[in-house]
């Protein structure tokens, strides 16, 4: 019998992109967590692609001491350039060493972002050839499932216009907003899967059945150490968006470690 999972990932190679938000306060405490990360991850480096997402003043700094650690940035601007004060382009942020943008946060969506903007930013990423992870998820669930509809709705608004050529850099983010910072038993795998396939149908529905297929699904929300193991295995994602977890080096390559292992037994 096909397995359950084999709808939503063919098993890509995992990605694990750590969002740091607005932390650490220094920029010192930034090069420890990094240096202290990468001396636990040891082996799972080569089988898993990281990817830290520091504050965007720390970004050049940590691309100049770490010159082959993959960064990104946490939110990019819809505009190329010129007098937006306090904007950061897909530009600057890939000059400053950035390969990789997480576009419509729910923490952004809180302060504004609404899916048109979310879009705009989302081609802004991919025009400069960004990779893009595009954050979707319900505020909050009932027993109805009407929360599907906020992630059909958040997809379609933001995937609509992304031309094919571009999908390659494409990364879907299942965020559930009740999940992030809510601890330990935020999520279980079986409800993370049916999530899963539900997204992965959108997906498919936006942007055509074999592109849809093709675009990895990570997941954030509360994920650590102890919890990644079954969520990616059971949930059948290709890897996460850790958000607190991913300052802390112990708990960071815990992750790592688990998407690395998720990998190797599925091969
Ligand atoms: C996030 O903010 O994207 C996130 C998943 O946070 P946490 O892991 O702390 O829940």
């Amino acid at each position: 019998m096909k397995k359950v999972g084999t709808a939503v990932s063919a098993r890509r190679r995992p990605l694990v992109v750590g969002n740091w938000k607005m932390n650490p306060p220094t920029l010192r405490e930034a090069i420890r967590i990094i240096t202290g990360f990468r001396r636990k991850v040891g082996v799972s480096l080569g089988r898993v692609d990281i990817v830290i997402c520091p504050p965007f003043p720390y970004l050049a700094a940590l691309r100049a001491k770490f010159s082959t650690l993959p960064l990104g940035v946490q939110d990019i601007s819809a505009e190329k350039e010129g007098a937006f004060t306090g904007q950061v382009s897909a530009a600057i942020s890939k000059s400053c060493g950035a390969s990789l943008a997480i576009v419509g946060h729910s923490e952004r969506r809180a302060a504004g972002d609404g899916d048109e903007l979310v879009a705009r930013k989302l081609a802004a990423t991919l025009g400069a050839g960004l990779v893009a992870v595009l954050c979707v998820g319900e505020t909050s669930r009932d027993l109805q499932g009407s929360y599907l509809r906020v992630l059909a709705a958040q997809i379609k608004a933001s995937l609509s216009g992304v031309p094919a050529d571009k999908l390659n850099k494409l990364v879907v983010a299942y965020e559930p907003v009740w999940a992030i910072g809510a601890g330990k038993t935020a999520i279980g795998p079986r409800e993370l899967l049916e999530a899963a396939l539900y997204v992965r149908k959108c997906l498919r529905d936006t942007l055509g059945a074999k592109r849809g297929a093709a675009v990895p699904i990570i997941y954030g929300g509360s994920v650590d150490g102890d919890n990644a193991a079954a969520l990616i295995s059971e949930g059948e994602v290709d890897g996460f968006l850790p958000g607190r977890a991913s300052l802390d080096p112990y708990q960071f390559s815990e992750i790592v470690a688990a998407a690395a292992s998720a990998r190797r037994r599925a091969k």
